[in-house]
């Protein structure tokens, strides 16, 4: 059994934990996130144990109460604005916190990847993407259009991130729902790599 250095716990410990926070079928998702995060990260030359450990706790805070949310980011002096903003948008945004609290996680690069895991950001590391990536392709992920994701994601990390974006963004705006900016700026910033032939 593999033994986490930097969290001074086993993997075995680490998945009881995981399991503490979130119902079966996330901690499914979370299990297959980390696989095909290592798949990526062998593919397009990225640190493997990064990219696993990362993707398999990135819905970590998924399940936490508005009033965790809203501690945390009291806690953290972060933006009070973030408490507009509901679950789907904290639990990365303010969610690696949690992370950094509960299991002692200080590596700034998987955290920061966690952070960014719902929206993206206009600027994204390899690991970044990869974790973006790997939460739309994983397998147990069935909408329409997935297979059209994961052939992307086997040529241009770049491409597979601007298309969930732009999927994203057009559910989203089907359903009314308000936009992000930050998601709003990796549209603009990563959608031109779908346009190149
Ligand atoms: P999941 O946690 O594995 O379900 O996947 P994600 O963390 O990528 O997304 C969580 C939810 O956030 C999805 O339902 C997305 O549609 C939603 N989401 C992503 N970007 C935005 C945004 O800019 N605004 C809003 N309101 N929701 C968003
Ligand atoms: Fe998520
Ligand atoms: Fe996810």
């Amino acid at each position: 059994m593999e033994y986490y250095k930097e969290l001074k716990m086993s993997r075995e410990e680490l998945l009881v934990k995981i399991q503490s926070m979130v119902k079966a079928s996330r901690f499914q998702h979370m299990l297959a996130v980390e696989k095909v995060a290592g798949e990526l990260a062998e593919r397009f030359s990225a640190d493997i144990y990064q990219a696993r450990l990362a993707g398999l706790l990135h819905d970590y805070a998924k399940e936490l109460s508005f009033m965790e949310f809203e501690g945390l980011i009291d806690r953290h002096h972060l933006d009070e604005s973030l408490k507009s903003w509901g679950n789907e948008i904290l639990h990365g945004k303010v969610g690696y916190l949690k992370i950094q609290e509960d299991l002692g996680l200080e590596n700034q690069e998987i955290l920061q990847a966690i952070e960014r895991h719902t929206t993206g950001h206009a600027e994204m590391t390899v690991l970044d993407k990869i974790v973006y990536v790997a939460d739309y392709i994983e397998k147990g992920r069935n909408f329409p259009q997935v297979d059209k994701a994961r052939e992307l994601a086997a040529v241009s990390l770049d491409k597979a991130l601007a298309f969930k974006t732009m999927r994203t963004m057009e559910y989203l705006i089907a359903k009314k729902e308000p936009i992000y900016p930050q998601t709003l700026e990796t549209y603009n910033t990563y959608i031109k790599f779908l346009k190149e032939k």
